[in-house]
């Protein structure tokens, strides 16, 4: 009886302990989970000089792949890649296309035109191919070339795309409206992203995909759309089985108001109807013909993962991402420092990954559910690792029930505020909230959501399949130094060390910020690792519909 008793009471006791630590809220003594050292440790060894900027497929780079997998490996944790291990292989192409190219548009009166490389457009293919080419193919206004049925928006409704190259608004109807409702007014939803424009085209078959650069829609001037999409390209070698048009680019709106007139239409004119119901798409009756000579080579890098699995629901995870690539080193640069250290961008990201993989595999009382610790490759090419991942998941992504992503950590201190790239996306914002709570602070909202923000790092990967996930992290209301502050130590770092070989590991960095993150996102994560919920997101978003058919298809 009395050991019934005892049960009993260790039952209730088990019962109250997880009840605490589900709702969520770190004492002194837990706060101290998170070990100041141990993380510094991985973000100086990440940045330092030694591992080179940590490119994929370069010493550096597989200097971190093997970092990383020495410590998930000391940690006790399972590889995540079956007979890989810890390491998930990531093929990539470079393509390098010649630059004397012009992009040749002839109208229908025999009006010829010829936009230069890079001063009036820019073109490149996906296609793993020596050469691609479009010849004598019509091009047609689109408009934002948006297929949203949620909206009721169809701009390809009625077209046959094969063989024509269509010419394409960046942003979504709802950029010019200020209408919240429609297309979330200014915060561009995924349709206004390019990605998603070239991605459109090519499922209606176009042969050609054409944007209109144009610098408030895009975020960004037209130097960063001739800057990236110059140079070698990298891409995965198995990007899946989606289509690709043949030739995709950018021409510079100058370039289109030209076209436009040539072809006897207003430019200006299209542009407003293209954000209204009732718009139609157009031919503008004129050809447009380039050749593109590419350079093709192969490298290869790894994301790398681990797993801790779960006592109760084993076969449902949890996952934290972070990218663990940068920039490299600028070989042709042989003065001065050459390396770009990536340390904030993102040693720091990748070091909380591996310390949140110690404290939860050192905990004794395991989570119900798995764990998963996804440190991707060449993020900085493009979310090319996080994309791979999501082809062939270590887990199903309708097993995976959310995620939070680590990308640029704050190294200004505590704050009052946390900073959400992608407001009120879904159901997590809500767990985030009580958590941040717990530590006295507040969510806020990324304040230019109409840059597209969300869809620039990797949890957009996992989003686009339908997971959900948060990318949140200490905002600028720094504590004691205020937001004025916190903003200029902000844009001290984006003009000066941003993507530059200045951002190196400093003694003068406050790490505060980031254990306060690190414990929000240890608190999200146990909140949702030791219940059943499933995380949904919101009515209306643009995920929730692929997250619902993911969910319904058989793992
Ligand atoms: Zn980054």
């Amino acid at each position: 009886m009395i050991f019934k008793l005892n049960q009993l009471i260790m039952f209730v006791l088990i019962l109250l302990i997880n009840g605490c630590s589900s709702v969520g809220k770190l004492g002194d003594n837990q706060s101290n989970l998170f070990d100041k050292q141990n993380y510094l440790t991985h973000v100086k060894t990440l940045a330092s000089d030694e591992f080179g900027g940590r490119a994929p497929a370069t010493p550096g780079g597989e200097l971190t792949v093997s970092y990383l997998e020495d410590n998930f490996k000391a940690l006790g944790l399972e590889p995540a890649f079956g007979a890989n291990g810890y390491r998930q292989p990531v093929s990539l192409m470079v393509i390098s296309t010649d630059e004397d190219i012009g992009l040749e548009l002839t109208t229908e009166s025999k009006i010829k035109t010829t936009l230069a490389y890079k001063d009036e457009m820019i073109a490149w293919t996906r296609r793993p191919v020596e050469q691609a080419s479009i010849s004598d193919s019509e091009l047609v206004f689109v408009g934002y070339g948006v297929v949203a049925p949620e909206y009721n928006w169809n701009d390809y409704a009625g077209l046959d795309m094969r063989g024509k190259t269509a010419v394409i608004l960046v942003n979504d109807p709802g950029y010019l409206s200020g209408d919240d409702a429609f297309f979330n007014g200014k915060a561009m939803t995924y349709y206004g992203r390019w990605t998603y424009k070239f991605e459109e085209a090519a499922r209606q078959g176009a042969a050609g995909a054409i944007v209109v650069h144009q610098t408030g829609a895009a975020g960004y001037p037209w130097g960063v759309v001739s800057g990236s999409w110059s140079g070698p390209q990298y891409h995965l070698l198995d990007a899946g089985d989606a289509p690709l048009a043949q030739v995709e680019g950018w021409i510079t709106e100058a370039s289109a108001v030209n076209l436009f007139a040539n072809a006897g239409q207003d430019f200006a004119a299209l542009v407003e109807q293209a954000g209204k119901a009732g718009f139609t798409p157009r031919s503008l009756n004129t050809s447009a013909s380039i050749t593109l000579n590419n350079t093709i080579a192969q490298s290869d890098s790894y994301n790398v993962g681990a797993m801790l699995p779960g006592s109760k629901n084993p076969d449902e995870y949890f996952i934290y991402t972070g990218h663990w690539d940068h920039m490299g080193t600028d070989e042709s640069n042989t003065e001065g420092d050459n390396i770009y250290n990536g340390a904030v961008d993102n040693a720091t990201g990748t070091a909380a990954l591996l310390e949140l993989a110690r404290v939860f595999a050192s905990q004794a009382q395991r989570p119900e559910r798995s764990l998963l610790f996804l440190a991707v490759t060449a993020e900085e090419s493009g979310l090319l690792g996080s994309a791979a991942y999501v082809e062939k998941p270590a887990v199903p992504l309708n097993k995976t029930v959310a995620g939070i992503n680590m990308d640029g950590m704050s190294v200004y201190g505590a704050s009052n505020d946390v900073v959400v790239i992608g407001w009120d996306a879904s159901d997590l914002q809500d767990y985030m909230t009580r958590a941040a709570a717990s530590q006295d602070r507040i969510l806020v909202r990324e304040p230019t959501p109409e840059k597209g923000f969300f869809y620039r790092s990797d949890h957009f990967n996992f989003a686009k399949k339908g997971v959900p996930m948060m990318y949140a992290e200490a905002g600028n209301d720094i504590r004691g130094k205020g937001v004025e502050w916190g903003k200029q130590q902000q844009a001290d770092y984006t003009a000066n060390r941003y993507h530059k070989p200045g951002d190196e590991y400093d003694e003068s960095w406050d790490i505060s910020g980031i254990f306060q993150d690190l414990e929000m996102n240890y608190l999200v994560a146990q909140e949702i690792l030791n219940s059943d919920d499933w995380p949904e997101w919101r009515p209306g978003n643009e995920f929730r519909k692929i997250r619902e058919a993911s969910l319904a298809a058989t793992p």
